[in-house]
């Protein structure tokens, strides 16, 4: 039953989500799709932690979270989750491999072997030759995948992507799904959002949301 509620001023919100009642199995592959300004966003940004619900209660393995503090909650988000963002926000100064390490680094246990493991994962993703390169040096598509390795560098349980092949050509769309779909088979929970109906095909359920409401 989570609602969330975005305050315009004294007297006004905007209603995001209203009571959406949604259960998550551990390995699944979930699609969310819906009309542009319908709540998937808001949607994925409370089950990211990066947002928090009005309403309702949110549960991460068996721990109601909605009362977290903030550091509880960036520690629960460190640990678990990998969020791919709906623009790719690298940081401009740092090269490829030194964003992918990012989150190790924020996480306060980066090692050498990182830069490594790093390495090999953009290498999966056809990025072996731009390591060293800046994101402005990279194209839209290319800068979308060291993205996703960034959510992944943690090797996290539940990853989270934002349209993540938005502004994406068919093919690599289509390669960006069959990344996705390798990583559930290796026993990871993806969730994503889009409102691509061709790529419902990918996942092992698809929930539509509609004006804030779970249809
Ligand atoms: P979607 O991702 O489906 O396009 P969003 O979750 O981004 O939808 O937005 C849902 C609704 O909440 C929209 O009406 C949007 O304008 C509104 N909204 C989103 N973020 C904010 C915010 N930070 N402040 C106010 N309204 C917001
Ligand atoms: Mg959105």
């Amino acid at each position: 039953n989570v609602s969330k509620k975005y305050r315009i001023n004294r007297e006004k919100y905007i209603v995001a989500l209203e009571n959406i009642h949604c259960t998550i199995q551990k390995g699944e592959f979930l699609t969310i799709i819906g009309p542009s300004g319908s709540g998937k966003s808001t949607f994925l940004s409370l089950m990211g932690l990066i947002d928090r619900a009005t309403e309702g209660d949110i549960w991460i393995d068996n721990q109601n979270i909605i009362h977290f503090s903030d550091k509880q909650r960036t520690a629960i988000r460190a640990q678990k989750i990998g969020f791919v963002y709906q623009f790719p926000s690298l940081i401009p100064t740092l090269s490829v491999v030194e964003n992918v390490t990012l989150p190790k680094i924020m996480q306060g246990n980066y090692e050498s072997t990182d830069t490594k493991r790093a390495a090999d994962l953009l290498e999966q993703v056809g990025l072996s030759d731009r390591l060293q390169h800046l994101p402005s040096e990279l194209s839209g598509g290319e800068q979308r995948r060291v993205a996703l390795i960034r959510a992944m560098i943690t090797d996290p349980e539940i990853l989270l992507a934002d349209e993540p092949t938005g502004a994406l050509d068919p093919q690599s769309a289509f390669h960006m799904m069959e990344l996705f779909r390798s990583l559930n088979n290796q026993g990871k929970t993806i969730i994503i959002v889009t409102h691509d109906l061709g790529l419902t095909q990918f996942s092992s359920r698809t929930i539509k949301i509609e004006k804030g409401i779970l249809v």
